[in-house]
């Protein structure tokens, strides 16, 4: 097993609702490694479960923002600049789409449900990048979660794919720009697994069953598989790479065909 040890690193770890979430599985290795954590997360509704579950973390930071109140987004930058005077990662987790569009037909669409969508789930990650670009050190890096329905259609995700599909350009982007900077961002696309988001998306239940059943490895993935790539992409074991989407899916997303019920 390969150690690393990233102490005096420090991450920002936007988008844990709870221990389900697929952020909160990386930030655990970036603890492991000896990085220090400070936490985002959307309103006072989660204030006590994230007090809770990062009280054993030595010296945490929570911040209150709501990722479309740029005030607050720039507030939090202001304030770990001040507390931290730099930063190494960056994890961005978060995405929202209203389910009337997840529900409906997507060529129902509203322009209100666009544009909530991708400015949650995708401009987030631009404007997160932006503030946090002049505390980011050299050999630092971004890491946002994506979805394979960004590429190929899965019935039911509707804009929560074209949010993705920004968000992975988005992603390329960022990283033509920051890349001279010595800083990296990349976009870990998870195969589904169950967490507060997940579950709020239709049919999400009958999708897992099919899941297991396509993947080559004939299993979901683990939300611990998802933070060993979170981790990797942040470390400096990937340090050549940057502006990609880096599939842990079971494999899922390489089949083009499934005949399994036919042999
Ligand atoms: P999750 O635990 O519900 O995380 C989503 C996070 O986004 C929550 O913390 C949520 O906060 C936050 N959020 C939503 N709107 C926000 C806003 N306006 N401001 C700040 N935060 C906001 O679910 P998850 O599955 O781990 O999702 C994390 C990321 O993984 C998402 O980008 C998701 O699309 C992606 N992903 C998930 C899967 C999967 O199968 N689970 C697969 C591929 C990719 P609240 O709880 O307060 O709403």
């Amino acid at each position: 097993m390969v150690e690393i040890d990233l102490s005096g690193k420090r991450a920002l770890v936007m988008g844990v609702t709870n221990e389900h979430s697929l952020a909160w599985p990386i930030a655990q290795k970036l603890r492991e490694a000896g990085v220090s954590l400070a936490f985002s997360y959307q309103g006072e509704r989660l204030r006590e479960k994230l007090h809770k579950l990062t009280a054993d973390i030595p010296g945490v930071l929570l911040y209150e923002v709501d990722v479309t109140n740029e005030s607050a987004l720039q507030a939090m930058f202001a304030d770990l600049k001040e507390k931290w005077g730099s930063l190494d990662y960056l994890v961005h987790s978060i995405a929202y789409a209203p389910r009337p569009a997840m529900e409906g037909r997507f060529i129902e669409t509203t322009a209100a449900d666009w544009n909530i969508a991708l400015q949650v789930s995708a401009y987030s990650l631009v404007a997160a990048a932006r503030e946090a670009e002049p505390l980011l050190n050299p050999g630092g890096a971004i890491i946002t979660l994506t979805y394979y329905a960004a590429e190929k259609v899965v019935p039911k995700y509707n804009v929560m794919a074209i949010a993705k599909a920004a968000l992975e350009a988005s992603v390329r982007y960022l990283a033509y720009e920051l890349g001279p900077k010595n800083v990296r961002v990349n976009a870990v696309s998870a195969g589904a697994a169950r967490t507060v988001a997940a579950m709020s998306i239709p049919g999400f239940r009958k999708m897992t069953a099919k899941y297991s059943a396509i993947a080559p490895l004939k299993r979901m993935i683990t939300h611990e598989e998802v933070g060993n790539l979170g981790f990797y992409l942040l470390s400096p074991l990937s340090s050549g790479t940057t502006g990609q989407t880096v599939y842990v899916d079971a494999g899922y997303s390489i089949m083009g065909m499934d005949l399994s019920e036919g042999e």
